[in-house]
This record gives C-alpha cells, structure tokens and sequence, in this order.
C-alpha cells in the first residue's frame, strides 16, 4: 500500500510540476507570480522531480521550438521521424543537454523569459552526485516498505520519472487520440480525461491555443493542471495573463459555418 501510495503520487506530482512551471510558465508565460512565490515553485519543482529534474530553461527553449516546427524534420521530438520512443527521447536528451550546457545556441526568438537560478538548475541539476542521492532515497523507501519482490521493478521509473512523462506526452499526443482540430501539425488528444499525465494529453488543443492555460476545450474535457490552477488563482499564489482560451469549435470555423460555406464540425 505504501508503494502504491508513493508511486502514484510522485507520478502525479513531477508531471503537474512539469506540466504548472516547467510548461505553462516558463515556456508560455500563461501566468504571472511573486518573485518569492517563483522561487518556492522553484524549489517545489525540484524536490518533487529530484533526480529526474528538468531545467526550466534548457525545457522552454526546447519547447518553443516543438511549437514553431511541429511534425517537421526540424522538431526536437516527432514521433513521425523515429521509429520507436526511446529513440525519440535521446534525440530529444541530445539537445536538451546541448542547451543546459550552452553547446548549443538556440535561434534568439526562443529564447528568454524562463527562471533561472544556477544553485539548483546548475549546482544541484547538473552534479553528478545529487541525482545518486535521490537514487538512493527512493531506493531506500522501497526497502523499507516494499512488500513483494516485483514492487522493486518500479523503481527505475522514480529515476527516471521525467522522461518518462516526456516519452508518452510526446509520443501519444502526436500519435494516438481524436482531434478537435485541423492545423498542419499531427498532434491529438489521447484521453478525454487526462488522469494520466495532468492535462498534458490534450496536445491537439494545446497546439491551436497556445496561449489558453487551460488545455481542454469541449464539455467533457478536463484539464486537471488548469482546475489546480483556477484555486491557486482564486487564493493569490498565481495570476493569470493570458486572456486567450481554448474553444470548441473554434471560432473561424463558427463563423465559417454561420455563413453556410463550412461542412466541418
Ligand atoms: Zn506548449
Ligand atoms: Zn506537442
């Protein structure tokens, strides 16, 4: 019990931490918050993705450039030009770490706006010897509180938890689902009610509304990362600056239907 405890909430809280800052504010800025309050999420984000821990800034520059070449050749991760996931996430590793270490210098317009603070992005998400601890903290969990020999074949995924979010965000949600809308990328919603990945799985109208914090868009839609965000919203933590919202359908096509000249749903 404990086991499954733990394994369901870290799974659950590294993609809301992956998905709230990592995501939604260091790549798209769809919110604003206090310096002192950045900083906790920071350190919250961290904490919560321990040896898995992506940088804020090597993440944004990554992402921005999934949006503007999205399905192309230039993509960092398409799941149309790999022949397996794995592959896909190394690709993917190549340039993440390219830009964390500044081997490679991304196009200007993707850079800027994310938090940066060395002692954790550098220090601490760089050293070789931070990760190991985490290693070992959760492997001690496990020791202490496994009950069945098989329980331990979870335990890589707690070492490598981020990726693994990575791995199936962009690999179904370019691959397998429905879509709302029709644009030139390959992207779709892979589960109506995004239990799995916290929102991240509406990657079809996530693609179309960029700017809209909350990623579902029709009636039985949720978006689990965007309801976390209406209370933290509600309480003062955070405010929300973007103005644009996700709907379905989309307006042009309204519009476009209203005159008589669309036969699209
Ligand atoms: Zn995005
Ligand atoms: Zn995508």
């Amino acid at each position: 019990m404990a086991i499954a405890i733990f394994f369901i909430s870290h799974w659950l809280l590294c993609v809301f931490f992956q998905s709230f800052f990592q995501h939604r504010y260091a790549a798209h800025r769809m919110y604003s918050m206090g310096p002192r309050t950045e900083k906790a999420m920071h350190l919250l984000t961290y904490l919560v993705q321990g040896s898995s821990y992506l940088s804020p800034k090597a993440y944004a520059i990554l992402h921005r450039e999934h949006h503007a070449f999205s399905d192309t050749e230039k993509d960092p991760h398409s799941p149309h030009f790999f022949k397996d996931a794995l592959r896909m996430m190394l690709h993917t590793k190549k340039r993440y770490d390219g830009f964390v270490k500044g081997t490679v210098t991304p196009e200007p317009r993707f850079e800027g706006g994310y938090p940066e603070w060395p002692l954790v992005d550098k220090t601490l998400g760089q050293s070789w010897w931070a990760p190991l601890v985490w290693v070992g903290l959760y492997t001690a969990f496990y020791v202490a509180f496994a009950t069945s020999p098989w329980m331990f074949l979870l335990l890589p995924v707690h070492f490598v938890m981020g990726p693994v979010h990575g791995a199936i965000v962009n690999w179904c949600g370019h691959k397998y689902g429905y879509r709302n809308f029709k644009g030139s990328d390959q992207s779709r919603n892979t589960l109506p009610v995004d239990v799995l990945c916290m929102g991240e799985l509406f990657q079809n109208n996530h693609h179309k509304f960029g700017a809209s914090p909350n990623f579902a868009a029709r009636a039985f839609e949720i978006d689990p990362t965007w309801q976390v965000m209406r209370v933290l919203s509600k309480l003062g933590v955070i405010r929300i600056t973007t103005p644009q919202r996700a709907v379905y359908p989309e307006p042009r096509e309204v519009a476009r239907a209203s005159s008589g000249g669309a036969q699209t749903a």
